[in-house]
């Protein structure tokens, strides 16, 4: 009884790791340990890694690893690219190695040999064509382009110049201070490409996120058909059950199944990883906004809320209000009926890339 109550346990504690990394921040979690978890997966493990190299090198080891983290999170490089890249390649060779001697198997044709090349190829593609596609890098002679494609809204975004790059900064751009560039409709520096998100390659990191995923849920069910091919082909089950019976001959392949469901929960993890993400970015896209902007509207709201906590308490007259202390609310979603379209359109041909665009910005400076 002891395999299964252990089997029982690991599947509970991969679950609720899963939960808590993924959903520990989600509003019905707050105050309970899947919170407390979730916060030492994503910070309090590294807090305390710090504290315990200041312990026992001194002031002099935690400056070494603060150094190693500013230049492996604050400066351009190849370190998760390379990561990413080991990954792939190792899990596709252990996966090959272990598992194409069996194919074709009972339920597996050959074809799968082929199309896994296929999928893992596509997806290296996808990875080289965000991490090296321009991601909309806002330039002296291109900038009449954003500025034509993107009007200010005055809210929060309003005419001005980058004080780093010196030319006028385009209403959702946004200066990434890791590539030292202004980047057009800028949604995040993402340290597994070395490269911004920005209007010209979300299309290819959402096409990424997505591929990936069906590669995980692919290489799982690729790996269990296989699995459950050799079992039938070997008459396992049936051996074992009619030498040991059924319960002797369970218990022998306990080890064996935990080994499984352990690949199965790390696969889990990254698949729900890669679809919880896409999922995240998809509806950003469909309600044409980005990552950059959901936090520059959370800071403008809560900066709305104080202003209109001090005036109710201050009894002022609504006349002596500044513009910004109105209720003004981020716009309306265009996720709505046709704008889904409109918003993914956008996505896939950038506005800043439309010849019309680009005349308007010609007729512009000529113009000025
Ligand atoms: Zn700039
Ligand atoms: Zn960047």
């Amino acid at each position: 009884m002891a395999v299964q109550w252990i089997l029982i346990c690991h599947g509970l504690l991969t679950m609720l790791v899963t939960i808590s990394f993924l959903c520990g921040q989600w509003p019905i979690f707050q105050g309970t340990p899947i919170e407390r978890l979730h916060y030492f997966l994503t910070f309090g493990a590294y807090d305390y890694f710090l504290r315990f190299v200041g312990t026992v090198f001194g002031n002099k080891g935690t400056s070494v690893i603060e150094c190693i983290e500013q230049f492996c999170c604050d400066r351009p490089n190849p370190i998760l690219q390379i990561i990413y890249l080991a990954i792939l390649g190792g899990t596709y060779y252990f996966v090959a190695k272990s598992s194409f001697s069996y194919i074709p198997g009972y339920y597996l044709s050959d074809v799968h040999i082929y199309t896994s090349v296929l999928a893992v190829g596509v997806g290296v593609l996808l990875f080289l064509l965000t991490s090296f596609s321009d991601p909309g890098t806002v330039k002296a002679e291109n900038v009449s382009d954003f500025l034509s494609a993107y009007p200010y809204d005055n809210i929060i975004y309003k005419e001005k110049e980058c004080s780093t790059c010196k030319i006028p900064k385009p209403a959702r751009s946004k200066h990434c201070s890791i590539c030292d560039r202004c980047v057009a409709r800028f949604d995040h520096h993402c340290g597994w490409m070395n490269n911004c998100i920005g209007e010209r390659n979300t299309r290819y990191f959402l096409a990424f996120l997505l591929w990936h995923f069906f590669l995980c849920v692919y290489g799982t069910i690729g790996l269990g058909l296989v699995l459950a091919g050799r079992l039938k082909e070997l008459r396992v089950v049936y051996i074992l059950t009619a030498y040991y019976g059924v319960e002797k001959s369970f218990l022998g392949l306990a080890p064996h199944i935990a080994q499984v469901d352990t690949s199965y929960g790390i696969s889990a993890i990254v698949s729900l990883l890669l679809v919880g993400f896409f999922g995240y970015h998809a509806h950003l896209r469909l309600t044409n906004t980005t990552t950059n902007e959901t936090f520059k509207w959370q800071d403008y709201t809560s900066l709305q809320k104080k202003m209109n906590e001090a005036r109710t308490s201050a009894a002022a007259p609504k006349a002596s209000m500044s513009g910004l202390s109105r209720e003004t609310k981020p716009p309306e979603s265009k996720s709505k009926a046709f704008w889904l379209f409109s918003n993914v359109y956008e996505v896939i041909f950038p506005l800043s890339t439309r010849p019309s665009f680009v005349q308007k910005a010609e007729v512009q400076m000529r113009c000025l």
